[in-house]
């Protein structure tokens, strides 16, 4: 076969495995620099060659997100990728050819590339209908339920004006934070982390479950309407349009009428992004004048009238002095560089995330190379290449660990695991005061005064081998230690007893089962109400419960069958911890029929707290407000969205003492009228704020 279709031919099928990764799995395997580079590789090719030219090809198609396990919807109108470039001449060459093409200068409407995954939100009469991903540009997965929980999303818009049918075009991403906070969170229960946010999104948004949806709290920015007919004559106005109607938009919108403005924009962005609580991969160029925008129209795949400058990654060479292994609560081996401390995006690096041996052996990173280290959507920055002129000579490929850095242990790695394991885990220091201290953190048993270091002091004196022990501890084991004084001594003991009172659902997240997360135990506590029945489960049982699959129920039976964790458990039980969940045990009846959604801080009792008394007094816990919503608990620095929300639904808003008063027998507030409502309203925001 002709050389040039073979290698047209190798391009498609390697980018089409690059989309499934990157688009289904939410899993690259490739950075995407390089795949970019290929895309470009193979474009040029089929430019000199189209007598290979396929519509199929990845070239001329959206990269699909399809899979099965959403229904999916036709667009009414076709959702299609960017054209884009990491070179400022192109851009510059994009600015020409719109000049030439429209016979004048055109003016550029400039915005941020959110670095997430792209939504269309449909809207009849103002209302919210569905949500699809871009799927293949033509139809994509109808995800609605999950994104009705994302906040910043009108179910109802604001103002008038709009089409009686209209899609909105937009991006979902994770702010920064929520993506270290779920990372951390995976990490904890022995979950792969997600590469960037970018995947993280997309990955939550194509979740089974919306209450996990709702906990991860994902974001969305709105920049474009398709309607049969324009609502405005300039994407400008289109932008100012969405805000008055309740979307959030872009606040770093620009509208430049000379490349030299385009490029000014671009390169304040270029560093300004860093600041920024959300990934941002480049600027997108657009014509304003949607008039304009449709005489240029599209080609299979991107707009004609716009284009992305990607920004490039910050990158920085240094030589790689040593790696560490670190070992985590589930015995999780994670490899860390020791780097030359070297500048980078606003900070010195001086260690970086090597992932795990797969990835050192594929970039062939050896100890004292020059490598390329990167700061992507991550605070710890990671290691993305290496310069093979500067290696030094006679360096030998690295070769991985066998044994654990900690116990010695041989480790091992399940074939479809990326990590190694230490599987000692009732011998392993960090994997015993990690489970400690998970068991301790306030998602679980929430003993307060106890802290990571605190644990591993009482680890290292002895007094703590395991989560059981806490409940032998006593003051005067305490008041000898270096920072415990009698009182802090006397409130950790005060909460470890407290802990006792912990309902069973989070005693099992809490005693740290791999792969069972916060809400798999809810899950698992409500179907399988007590850990003897959980001990005996059978495989086909646990998988019938509702969030389990091969992997969770697996990792369930290995934990029971090892005899340590049942003696464990049986200490527990001793010492009096909820190994069964009070289902039938309700308070009261007196929230029954009531949805009540939590928000703020509050004096007297913590949110999950509140949560329990809600559902103890038979009520239900919403996460946002709606028309269905009895009452909006408030608390301080609750979100005056939320008031405001509550308020237009004429929602009820409750103080804490109030909905005390009301588990505790007392009259149900009186309904103010709409006056003095509002009076109530100004009193709580005043005191709020
Ligand atoms: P893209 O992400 O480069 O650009 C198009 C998308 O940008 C749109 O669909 C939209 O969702 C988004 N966007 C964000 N802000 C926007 C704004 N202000 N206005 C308009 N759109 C905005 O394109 P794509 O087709 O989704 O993905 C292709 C890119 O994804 C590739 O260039 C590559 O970088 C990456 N990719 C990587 C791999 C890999 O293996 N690493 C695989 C596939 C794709």
């Amino acid at each position: 076969m002709n050389e040039v279709k073979q290698k047209i031919d190798r391009l498609r099928q390697v980018l089409d495995r690059l989309n499934y990764n990157y688009y289904v799995l939410n899993a690259p395997s490739a950075e995407d620099r390089e795949y970019d580079r290929l895309m470009a590789e193979l474009t040029s090719l089929e430019a000199a060659h189209p007598e290979f030219d396929d519509p199929n090809s990845p070239s001329h198609r959206v990269g699909s997100d399809l899979t099965k396990e959403f229904e999916p919807v036709r667009h009414r109108y076709p959702m299609l990728s960017l054209g884009n470039t990491y070179s400022e001449e192109e851009v510059r060459e994009f600015v020409a050819r719109i000049g030439r093409e429209s016979g004048g200068t055109a003016a550029y409407c400039c915005e941020l590339k959110f670095d997430g995954t792209a939504i269309s939100l449909t809207y009849e009469n103002g209302r919210f209908v569905r949500a699809v991903t871009r799927g293949d540009g033509v139809e994509g997965d109808d995800v609605s339920a999950n994104v009705r929980t994302i906040r910043s999303i009108p179910m109802r818009l604001l103002g008038e004006g709009w089409p009686s049918y209209m899609e909105v075009r937009g991006e979902i991403y994770m702010p920064h934070e929520r993506f270290e906070r779920l990372n951390a969170e995976r990490a904890d229960i022995g979950e792969e982390p997600f590469a960037n946010p970018r995947n993280a999104a997309a990955g939550t948004l194509k979740q089974q479950n919306s209450a996990v949806v709702a906990q991860r709290g994902l974001d969305a920015v709105l920049y474009a309407v398709q309607s049969d007919a324009p609502v405005a004559a300039s994407h400008y106005e289109v932008l100012q349009r969405l805000k008055a109607w309740g979307f959030k938009t872009s606040a770093a919108v620009k509208v430049c009428r000379s490349v030299e403005e385009i490029m000014e924009y671009i390169h304040y962005w270029d560093t300004a992004r860093h600041e920024l609580p959300y990934e941002t991969d480049g600027a997108v160029i657009k014509v304003d004048s949607i008039r304009l925008q449709r005489d240029l129209g599209a080609t299979a795949k991107a707009p004609r009238w716009a284009v992305a400058y990607k920004f490039k990654a910050e990158q920085a060479a240094t030589q790689l002095l040593s790696v560490d292994f670190q070992v985590g609560r589930t015995g999780a081996i994670t490899p860390v560089a020791n780097l030359s401390p070297v500048r980078l995006a606003g900070t010195t690096v001086k260690r970086a995330s090597l992932h795990n041996a797969e990835q050192i052996e594929l970039l062939d990173i050896r100890i004292g190379d020059t490598v390329l280290v990167e700061k992507g959507g991550e605070i710890i920055p990671k290691i993305v290449g290496v310069d093979p002129a500067r290696r030094p000579a006679g360096s030998v490929p690295f070769s991985y660990i066998t044994h654990c850095p900690e116990c010695g242990t041989e480790l091992v790695k399940e074939a479809d695991e990326a990590k190694h394991y230490c599987p000692n885990a009732t011998g392993c220091p960090p994997q015993i005061v990690g489970r400690i201290v998970h068991y301790i953190s306030r998602k679980a048993m929430n003993i307060e005064g106890l802290g990571d270091e605190t644990v591993q002091l009482l680890y290292n004196n002895g007094l703590l081998g395991d989560m059981a022990n806490l409940y032998d501890l006593e003051v005067e084991h305490l008041v000898p230690l270096e920072r415990l004084g009698q009182k802090s001594a006397e409130n950790i003991i005060g909460s470890i007893a407290k802990s006792t009172e912990v309902p069973y659902a989070r005693v099992l997240f809490a005693i740290g089962i791999r792969y069972v997360g916060e809400t798999t135990a809810k899950k698992l506590a409500a179907a399988i109400p007590s850990v003897d029945a959980l001990m005996q489960a059978s495989r086909e049982e646990l998988l019938e419960v509702e969030e389990v699959g091969g992997k969770i129920a697996d990792s369930i039976i290995a934990y029971f069958a090892d005899p340590r964790n049942v003696a464990m458990i049986d200490r527990l039980r001793c010492a009096g911890v909820q190994l069964e969940a009070v289902q039938t045990a309700k308070l009261s009846a007196a929230l029954a029929g009531k949805k009540i959604v939590i928000s703020g801080t509050f004096e007297h009792h913590s949110r999950p707290e509140l949560k329990e008394l809600i559902e103890q007094h038979s009520g239900t816990n919403q996460s946002s407000v709606s028309k269905t919503t009895d009452y909006l608990l408030a608390g301080a620095g609750i979100g005056p969205k939320k008031l405001e929300t509550a308020n237009k639904l004429g929602v009820r808003i409750l103080s804490e003492e109030e909905f005390l008063q009301l588990i505790g027998g007392g009259e149900e507030p009186a309904v103010p009228g709409q006056e003095a409502e509002r009076e109530v309203l100004k009193v709580q925001q005043q005191t709020l704020f």
